[in-house]
């Protein structure tokens, strides 16, 4: 697999491609976020501490908007911290494999079971390896654009169950 470069924020740019940016409260709840949850969810405490980390939206905020849920681009209930590899940073790019199953272009909605139980602890190399990380990286997430109406209704379904609108 190639390199990516690690400081580009993939999510805006993924919501780019469909005319959709992030809200100006964006950096705001971001930074509220690390403050309640400033740790990797998936990394044991106390290891990878010199990792870079992010503030991965459970529900991509794209779809929330494209999907008749804009508030949930800025619910805490949303989000949810991961490790991820950047230059002099380190981690087990949790956010790239179990946020995103290896595609940025692509989401796991299972993140946060996966993150605090199925690959808790899990160093990288070991969850590229995982027979359920495989099976998860070969259904995941359509990109919004390849969704059928019923993929968009269950995705409707799910995020209104797991979220309801306070
Ligand atoms: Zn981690």
């Amino acid at each position: 697999m190639e390199m990516k470069p690690t400081h580009i924020d993939y999510g805006a740019l993924e919501a780019a491609r469909f005319g959709i940016s992030r809200s100006p409260k964006w950096p705001h709840v971001e930074k509220a976020h690390r403050r309640l949850q400033p740790n990797c969810v998936a990394c044991i405490p106390g290891t990878n501490t010199q990792a870079g980390l992010q503030v991965h939206h459970i529900f991509p905020f794209h779809y929330c908007i494209a999907l008749g849920r804009p508030d949930l681009e800025l619910d805490q209930r949303n989000l949810i911290t991961l490790c991820q590899d950047e230059p002099g940073k380190p981690g087990q790019d949790h956010h790239l494999l179990i946020c995103h199953l290896d595609d940025f272009q692509s989401s796991n909605l299972l993140v946060v079971t996966d993150a605090q139980q199925t690959f808790y602890g899990l160093p990288a190399d070991q969850i590229r390896q995982n027979a359920i990380w495989l099976q998860e990286e070969a259904s995941r997430l359509k990109p919004l654009d390849q969704m059928t109406q019923e993929d968009k209704d269950n995705f409707i379904n799910q995020m209104n169950t797991r979220f309801p609108k306070l």
